[in-house]
């Protein structure tokens, strides 16, 4: 059976009680988190239970025009006061960069595409969440009344490191 099979026996299973069946679209919490797609990570690292948050995901945990959007509707549409961002320590994309990235890519297919624009490869964690913090707290549309926080998150210690802005 593929894995994808296998999980639809598992989802078969879980209908049968379906206990998240009362949670509200909106977060509990009022937490949005930005964060790798990372396997290690998950809402238990965080402290979380499903229904607390709304959990945006993406390569590296970068804010990008898509995550914006996502985070956009968290606030406005489903309440959200508070957004956090979440790089961690042996990310992928910290152990190439973007032209190794392209290049292999591009010798695997044979072609050349014009998408993605950027892989969002880096090299400083801390100034990576910087950059995504600066993005965020500089966006007309994010209003300063929302506080944005980031974070490297340590797969090794499962310990969870500030980043204050300057
Ligand atoms: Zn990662």
């Amino acid at each position: 059976m593929s894995v994808i099979g296998e999980g639809l026996a598992a989802k078969e299973i879980y209908s049968r009680t379906h206990e998240l069946r009362r949670l509200s679209p909106r977060p509990e919490r009022k937490l949005a988190v930005l964060t790798c797609m990372d396997t290690r990570l998950s809402i238990r690292t965080l402290g979380l239970k499903t229904g607390d948050a709304h959990i945006i995901r993406n390569a590296g945990g970068i804010v990008t025009d898509d995550t914006l959007r996502s985070l956009l509707v968290s606030h406005y549409l489903l309440g959200t006061e508070e957004f956090m961002i979440i790089n961690h320590t042996d990310c992928g994309l910290t152990n190439t960069s973007e032209q190794d990235l392209r290049t292999l890519i591009q010798n695997r297919t044979g072609t050349a595409a014009i998408a993605p624009a950027y892989f969002y490869a880096f090299q400083n964690i801390e100034e990576n969440v910087h950059h995504q913090l600066q993005k965020l707290r500089t966006h007309p549309w994010v209003p300063k009344t929302v506080a944005v926080r980031g974070f490297v998150y340590d797969v090794t210690t499962g310990l969870l490191r500030e980043i204050k802005h300057p």
